[in-house]
């Protein structure tokens, strides 16, 4: 049994998704450790921050040179209480699980763009994924990217505003279960990677924006200073750069030297509800929502027309 705690205090300082990535090697790779070592199953700790009883799911990786034994998760305060007796002796667990895997199914990402007046041939992508897990309904787990994505054409026809490149609108099918609408699309733009200006995906709820992420070459965050304090007055002036990447979908695209960016959210709520029964349309705060839209649409904006190429 996997009994790491989530780092709440990590995510309520704003690195919610480092917190996310320490505790989920525990669920994506931790039944292949555990079966190296001659386990027969593994329990994983939620690796979310719920307190509420209510299990996380997510994706499972089997490596090849392990046996696949059945893994699933626990709890929070299940991972506590049989820690509690276990240090009291032996602990016996019986465990009934009934998943199955169905064939893979046709599928579809769905694309709009909005032409740009100028340079229409180079895109900056504003992105979300269409699947979510089917124990929440996913409101926060990605409608809410679809929704500010969205948002981001509506509000330029809305405004009248034309953009000088093209922003080009993704809804990336299938991220949960092995990031095929994402990595389709990288595939399929392969001799059109240079044309893709910038791609911006928000994929981690819909709190307060803080700022964004931005994962590429350092020397370019000076170009985003007029972005940022467009963005400062409603208190999302904050850049942080994340070499790794900073959202799922594009990033094969940020591997193929994309400039990447995402929203900065205020973490301290989303992985209580991430990947649970709980994501559901109340845990979104229309506010915010806005907020978000409005984020979106000043990078988008801002990207679509700089004067300079970024530096890649
Ligand atoms: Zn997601």
């Amino acid at each position: 049994m996997y009994n790491n705690k989530f780092d709440r205090e990590m995510a309520a300082s704003g690195f919610g998704s480092q917190a996310y990535s320490n505790a989920v090697q525990f669920r994506g790779g931790g039944a292949s450790a555990a079966a190296r070592l001659g386990a027969i199953a593994v329990l994983v700790r939620s690796a979310g921050g719920s307190q509420n009883r209510l299990p996380h799911t997510g994706a499972l990786r089997y490596a090849e040179d392990a046996p696949k034994i059945p893994a699933a998760t626990i709890t929070f305060e299940d991972g506590e209480l049989i820690d509690y007796l276990a240090k009291m002796g032996t602990v016996k667990i019986k465990i009934v699980l009934t998943p199955q895997t169905f064939p893979d199914a046709p599928s579809h990402n769905v694309i709009a763009d909005l032409k740009g007046s100028e340079k229409p041939d180079e895109v900056v992508i504003v992105s979300g994924h269409l699947d979510s897990w089917d124990l929440g309904t996913g409101a926060l787990d990605d409608a809410t990217g679809i929704g500010v994505s969205m948002q981001v054409l509506y509000l330029m026809k809305e405004l009248g505003i034309k953009p000088k490149r093209t922003i080009r609108f993704v809804a990336y099918m299938n991220e949960e279960n092995g990031l095929v609408g994402g990595r389709k699309y990288a595939e399929e733009e392969d001799q059109n990677i240079s044309k893709h200006f910038a791609a911006i995906e928000s994929d981690l709820g819909a709190s307060h924006p803080l700022g964004f992420y931005f994962a590429g070459k350092p020397e370019a965050l000076p170009y985003f200073l007029p972005i940022s304090r467009i963005l400062r007055s409603q208190g999302a002036g904050l850049v942080q750069l994340q070499p790794g990447g900073v959202a799922a979908d594009i990033g094969p695209l940020t591997q193929k030297g994309v400039p990447s960016f995402a929203p900065w959210f205020d973490t301290r709520t989303y992985f209580n509800y991430h990947h649970t029964p709980a994501d559901t349309l109340d845990k979104v705060n229309p506010k915010e929502l806005a907020e978000n839209g409005a984020l979106m649409a000043v990078l988008a904006y801002g990207l679509a027309n700089l004067e300079q190429p970024l530096p890649r």
